[in-house]
């Protein structure tokens, strides 16, 4: 698990730092709810996923790939995941949650990403 969804990766970051440069406030890795999300904006009812494109299945994206041997032990640990990014955004939606979803490689370009980030939150 821990390798999967390492807490305060570089992206994650980067995001945070974002974040808080546009005056937003936020908490972060709150146990409490499903999915333990990366960053909770509790006044914006609002919560931010920063995937790994790799782990996460980001579509099209070409980090992610599929290892050449092991496929089968690959495609069902792929599964796992994306079958569990679902359920927990299901789960925070049907608590009236707002959701948004950062991929790894989206980091790179920083005023796209603030554009993001405040498409969803303003
Ligand atoms: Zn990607």
């Amino acid at each position: 698990m821990s390798r999967i969804k390492g807490k305060d990766t570089k992206p994650e970051l980067v995001v945070r730092s974002l974040l808080h440069r546009m005056g937003f406030r936020f908490r972060v890795h709150l146990r409490r709810l499903p999915g333990c999300p990366d960053i909770t904006l509790p006044r914006w009812k609002s919560i931010i996923f920063v995937h790994g494109c790799f782990w996460h299945r980001h579509a099209n994206c070409r980090f992610a790939y599929t290892p050449k041997s092991r496929k089968k032990f690959w495609n069902s640990k792929f599964e796992k995941n994306t079958a569990r990014d679902v359920a927990v955004r299901t789960l925070l939606r049907q608590s009236g949650w707002r959701v948004l979803t950062i991929w790894e490689c989206w980091i790179k370009d920083e005023d796209a990403l603030a554009t993001r980030l405040k498409n969803f939150l303003c």
